[in-house]
Formats: structure tokens, sequence, C-alpha cells
């Protein structure tokens, strides 16, 4: 008779092996004894298990050592477990259909009418997602809470309950993260970004949002409306009632729309243009410092225009930064721009999606 608890900790150890190959690609038997710390009986047993359950498959791979003798690779079979990943814009709806591993099995996009309204969003990406994938998760630009979107400059959503929309739409259960948690868990899982604990991804669309994970998860209370956070007291009237808000502040707006013109500009030596981005990258600095005082990160991604901006104006970013930001949080930052670019929140949303499912099998 087995022993008590020698079945579950099988069953995590075949998660853990599955979790290790989605990761980190195709390895051999040899590799996932050293990552696991596992012996290589176990692997054998739990490597034996998913061939049978068709989530791995062993293949001839690429040659190793001075003889050149090709080693057997382990790697996950795609179309085993499928993740549905949508990303709401304010003027299309984009799905992809990831499988284990992370490669995109499908792909479609359907366009949205301006000031589109929850639950027409919602049919849209019904339309495309149908009943595909075992978890189905939502990217959308704003500040969301537990499925809801809170508030949304981009798409004009107050206070929508997009999980119960897409659920309504769909007759399944939906994830929804905000696209700023979505790029940084992309970032995290599949780009530049997985040596940061704490990893602010900056979102800039027609809003400002951002996006905290810690160890590339998506942590509840860590989706932040940057946009709103007042740096100029008693300035600008911003959409959302308040004065001064950072959205308002840098005519967010504008820079969603052309940002390459005015870096363009810039770097052509027109005055003002210059002028507008050293401005904006100071009110951007000193929103980040009451961000980064309030969260701790040690990584910032710079993504959607924030990325041209900071790239035209990182010294005044760097030094509204420093002046409002204790020097032992700062002294560990790393600021930088994402490397998935369009992608990120996509592939944030699936990986989110895997994270689940992976957990499920523990
Ligand atoms: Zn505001």
């Amino acid at each position: 008779m087995a022993r008590p608890g020698t079945e579950e900790l099988r069953r995590r150890n075949r998660a853990a092996l599955l979790e290790q190959l989605h990761r980190h690609g195709p390895q051999t038997r040899a590799e996932l004894t050293e990552a696991l710390g596992l012996n290589r009986s176990t692997i054998a047993t739990i490597a034996t298990d998913l061939a049978e359950s068709g989530h791995i498959q062993e293949t001839t791979g690429r040659s190793t050592g001075s003889a050149g003798r090709p080693s057997t690779l382990v790697e996950c079979v795609p179309k085993a477990e499928s993740v549905a990943a949508v990303e709401i814009r304010a003027d299309r709806v984009r799905f992809a259909l990831f499988g284990l591993g992370g490669e995109v099995l499908e792909r479609a996009e359907s366009p949205l009418l301006t000031g589109v309204e929850g639950p027409a969003a919602a049919e849209a990406a019904a339309a495309l997602v149908g009943g595909s994938g075992a978890e189905a998760v939502a990217a959308v630009p704003g500040l969301v809470d537990a499925g809801a979107v809170a508030h949304s400059t981009e798409l004009g959503w107050t206070g929508r309950d997009v999980a119960a929309d897409l659920a309504a739409a769909t007759s399944r259960e939906w994830r929804v993260v905000d696209t700023a948690t979505a790029a940084a868990v992309g970032e995290w899982s599949r780009g530049d970004a997985h040596d940061a604990t704490r990893l602010l991804y900056l979102h800039g669309g027609r809003g400002l949002t951002a996006g905290l994970v810690v160890e590339g998860r998506a942590q509840r209370g860590g989706s932040i409306q940057l946009g709103h956070i007042v740096v100029e007291p008693g300035g600008l009237a911003c959409a959302c009632g308040l004065r001064g808000c950072l959205e308002a502040e840098m005519e967010a707006f504008g820079y969603a729309e052309d940002i390459e013109s005015a870096t363009a500009a810039a770097g052509m030596g027109d005055a003002a243009a210059r002028d507008g981005l050293r401005r904006s990258g100071e009110d951007l600095g000193r929103a980040l410092g009451a961000v980064v005082t309030a969260t701790g990160p040690d990584e910032i991604l710079f993504g959607g225009w924030l990325r041209e901006l900071y790239l035209s104006a990182a010294a005044p970013v760097r030094s509204a930064l420093a002046e409002t930001t204790l020097p032992h949080l700062r002294s560990r930052l790393r600021l930088r721009t994402p490397v998935l670019g369009e992608e990120g929140p996509l592939i944030g949303a699936a990986e989110t999606g895997f994270a689940a499912l992976i957990d499920r099998m523990r």
C-alpha cells in the first residue's frame, strides 16, 4: 500500500516538471533532474506519467558532448493544454490561443467601435474565443480589482464588471487582469525581466496605468492608477474630476496619438518639443517617486508610448525620481524598456492562465 502522501507528492512533482518544461522549453532528463532536485528514477516515473497523459513527449534533439551524439529531449505537447488570451483595447479586441510551452496555436482580432460598452466588447471577444482553451484570461487597460474595471480612461468605463460581461457572453469563467499587470507577467515569464522580484510595468495608452507583479505573479491591489497621481496641485482639469493628474499634465492623449512626432521634433532641435518632453519626463519621475515609495519595486519597465518618452527623456525622469525617492529604494532600482512589445499583454494574460492551470494539478 502506498504511504500516505505519496500520490500527492507524485502529483506535485508532475506539476513541477510540466511547469519547468512550459517555462524553459525542451530539456534532457539529466537537466530536469538537476533543475528540479529530484532523482533520476523519480524523473523517469513522472515523465512516463506525463507522456501517458499526453502532456509531454520525448524527441531526439540537439547534439551534446564532443562525440556529437544526439540526446533525448523531453518537451511539452503544445495542444495538450491551452489558454485563451484576449486583450481589449479602445479600438479592437485581440485574441491568441496559447499552447503548453507558450506556442501560439491560433490568432485573430476584430475592431471595436469608439466608445464601446462592456457587453458589446465581451460579445466581440466571445466571437473570437468561442470555447477554446482550458482557461480564459482578458487583459483590460485600467484599474482592475477582482475582475471588475473600477476606472479605465482608455475605454471610458467606470465600475464595469468585465468578468461578468465575458461570462455572460461566453457561458464560461474568465480571469481579468489589467493590461499593465498582464504585460509585467509577460515580461517576467517570457521577456527579459526574470531577475526582478518586484516588477513594476508602466503602460502608456490613452491613459496611464501600472501593474506590480511579485515573482512574476499578479497581486490583488497590484493594479495602479498611475495617471491619476496628482503632480501639480490645482493644475489642469482631468477627466476624472481631479486637477493636476499626471495624465492631464502630460497631455497623455496627445502622446498616445502620436509620440513619434514629438520625439522626432525634439531630435531635430525643436525647443518647444524638447521642453515638453523634459517637463513630461519630470512629471512622470515625480509620480513614480510616489509609486516606488509605496510599492518598493526593484525594476521598472516603460511600456506603450512611455517607452519612447523614456528613451527621449531618461535624464529628467531619473532626476525627478531621485528627488522624490528614498536612497535605499532607488539604489536597487533598475529602469528599462520592455522587450516583448505589443505581444506582452497577450503573453502575460496567457501565462496568468497557465499558472492557474498548473496550480490546479498540484
Ligand atoms: Zn485624473
